[in-house]
């Protein structure tokens, strides 16, 4: 294994690809977060917008820092019930910050009763990020049967994208792998220990798992307009 450490010049760095900072929770905070990231050679992060009252917040930050990206969409969670147009997903999306649609998915864990409008509103983001050519970021818990039949049905395959904090079973992911679909780790690997327990699982170093993750990350994630 390399001794190249996320301290050292040499470290290709790792990209952070879903995180909240726009939780009122940081705010005031991004001082620090930015001096953390670098101590843990955490190069960039991608903003992912859960509402879209709260998009604009998710927007400013990509903007004020030429290291941060930023995605549309509404959570499974959240804003129950309210149905997503899809147009104007596509006209958020324009922005060349924006670099996916999401995060959208499918959660029957944290809600239940009839949830036919997540999956509605599941299909309107599959639309609108290939209206715009944009990938996705997609959450699923408790769903995945569900999850994989709507991005078959969407062709979600046509624009790829990621399914964040995986829990399913290898069978799920080598159904969304494929379907042109990254798994992403939980975010507990992007705590500095957990890294290196992925490139010890992996038999790899700890500056591989960065290169092979930040070069995904900018595979799939490209800044631009629409
Ligand atoms: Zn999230
Ligand atoms: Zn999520």
């Amino acid at each position: 294994m390399s001794a190249v450490s996320p301290e050292s010049a040499a470290f290709p760095g790792l990209v952070d690809s879903h995180c909240h900072l726009d939780f009122p929770d940081f705010d005031g905070k991004m001082a620090e977060i930015r001096e953390e990231m670098r101590a843990n050679g955490v190069t960039h992060a991608l903003c992912i917008s859960v509402n879209l009252p709260a998009f604009p917040k998710v927007l400013d930050l990509a903007q004020a820092h030429d290291n941060f990206f930023a995605t549309v969409g509404v959570h499974p969670d959240h804003e129950v019930r309210t149905a997503v147009d899809r147009a104007r997903l596509v006209e958020l999306a324009r922005h060349p910050r924006v670099v996916a649609i999401g995060e959208t998915g499918l959660d029957y864990y944290r809600v239940s009763g009839d949830l036919e409008w997540q999956r509605e509103r599941f299909r309107a983001h599959i639309r609108a990020a290939r209206d715009c050519g944009k990938p996705l970021v997609i959450h699923t818990r408790q769903a995945a049967e569900d999850t994989l039949t709507i991005m078959r049905e969407e062709d979600a395959g046509e624009v790829g994208g990621v399914m964040h904090c995986f829990t399913e079973s290898q069978t799920v992911a080598d159904a969304a792998v494929a379907l042109g679909f990254h798994i992403s780790f939980s975010g507990i690997v992007t705590f500095k220990n957990a890294a290196e327990e992925v490139a010890r699982l992996r038999g790899i170093s700890l500056s591989e798992v960065a290169a092979a993750t930040t070069d995904n990350f900018f595979r799939l994630f490209k800044e631009g307009g629409v």
